[in-house]
């Protein structure tokens, strides 16, 4: 890794927010509903094993990734969870998956041919494979159709290599969590399950529900309920409960310079200075993960020896760079802190930094995009 002090850009991340926010949920849900902290990409930016270390302090009994080899990654750092992994593909489902059904990582199944795979990993790694059945309720990824759980739960019972652990789905309206889609999925995954039972036997677990049903549908907790982004403190939906952001994304002022009104600013002239000014660089950009189509509409603040601000960045941003208007007056110097997003950790009645909210809303995207688009680049410093 380069060393950290080579780089001003830093994505800090606090893992007790991530306790909390963990913490938080669990007092939504029925003693006897398990969570599982949903860690994949990197923990959505946050590290892996940071953020589960922290979800399981606050009482995450289950981790979820989406890649096998995230799975195996978080088997060998032997946390105490169970995990789960639930998207792979023929060519590295044959190398990948005995080693994972050795470390006892549970798969989720979504199709016949995936059923195949893990039936013959599970052969190969001599162990029974735990097969969560995955059902498409309406996502059109992953699952299979209701009408095939019948004969998949018929499989999986008649072969000793396979374990029917749970039946779960995934939903599509995370911003409509009470909405008629959402109703619509549950009643396809029960009915399903009905189905299921009714062939192979009671469903030893349930589980449906992310952030959003999480924090809004108690019917939908089940046996485990599978949040992401409320972890990291981002609720997708207004949350009763709090939450707060665990990365804090910085870098610092590269130049600080003054320059006449009219004077234009970065590719394709997008700005020009409406008054005589002081601009300053910032040696990030979107390389480092900020978002191109926020150009020019978003504020970050400058923490400056006579206290915190919040200026506009301005022009296009560029692969490594970008420019803020400090305003005609300014205390900024080079060297100065510039939080881009997160929580600045200022004084209370202080200008506070924008949250990846504001960049998600700026760029016209979603704040998971915003986080785990923070590249390699940007050193991760854990406090
Ligand atoms: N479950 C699955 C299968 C997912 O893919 C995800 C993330 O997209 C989640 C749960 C968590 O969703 P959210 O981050 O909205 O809570």
């Amino acid at each position: 890794a380069e060393d950290p002090r080579h780089v001003p850009n830093r994505a800090v991340i606090d893992p007790s927010a991530i306790t909390q926010n963990t913490r938080a949920l669990g007092t939504l849900l029925e003693e006897q509903t398990a969570l599982m902290a949903v860690v994949k990409a990197d923990g959505y930016g946050h590290g892996m094993l940071t953020a589960a270390r922290a979800a399981i302090e606050g009482g995450a009994t289950w981790l979820g990734v989406a890649h096998p080899a995230s799975a195996l990654a978080l088997a060998r750092a032997d946390l105490d969870a169970q995990i789960l992994t639930w998207l792979y593909e023929p060519h590295t489902a044959q190398i990948v998956l005995p080693e994972v059904l050795r470390s006892g990582v549970d798969v989720a199944v979504g199709s016949p041919e995936m059923l195949q795979l893990v039936a013959a990993a599970a052969r190969e790694a001599d162990r029974r494979a735990r097969v969560h059945l995955k059902i498409d309720t309406g996502m059109g990824r992953n699952g299979v159709l209701p009408w095939q759980v019948r004969e998949m739960g018929a499989a999986i019972r008649d072969d000793d290599f396979l374990q029917l652990t749970a039946a779960w789905t995934h939903l599509t309206s995370a911003e409509d969590p009470e909405g008629p889609a959402t109703d619509q999925q549950a009643e396809l995954f029960d009915s399903a399950c009905e189905a299921l039972e009714d062939e192979v036997g009671p469903i030893p677990l349930q589980h449906i529900a992310n952030s959003a049903a999480t924090l809004t549908r108690p019917d939908l907790h089940r046996d485990i309920v599978r949040p992401g982004i409320a972890l990291y403190g981002y609720p997708p939906v207004p949350a009763d409960v709090p939450l707060r952001p665990a990365m804090t994304l910085s870098s610092r002022l590269a130049l600080v310079k003054e320059v006449p009104e009219g004077h234009s600013v970065g590719y394709g002239r997008i700005h020009r200075t409406s008054r005589a000014t002081t601009l300053g660089l910032v040696p990030i950009g979107y390389a480092d993960g900020l978002h191109r189509t926020a150009s020019d509409s978003i504020d970050v603040l400058v923490r400056t020896q006579s206290g915190d601000r919040r200026v506009p960045q301005v022009g296009r941003i560029s692969m490594d760079q970008i420019v803020v208007d400090l305003g005609p007056e300014t205390a900024a110097r080079a060297g100065d802190e510039v939080v881009l997003f997160g929580d600045a950790g200022g004084e209370p009645d202080a200008p506070s930094a924008p949250t990846a909210d504001h960049w998600a809303r700026a760029a016209e995207t979603i704040p998971y995009e915003v986080l785990t688009s923070v590249s390699g680049r940007v050193t991760r410093e854990v406090r």
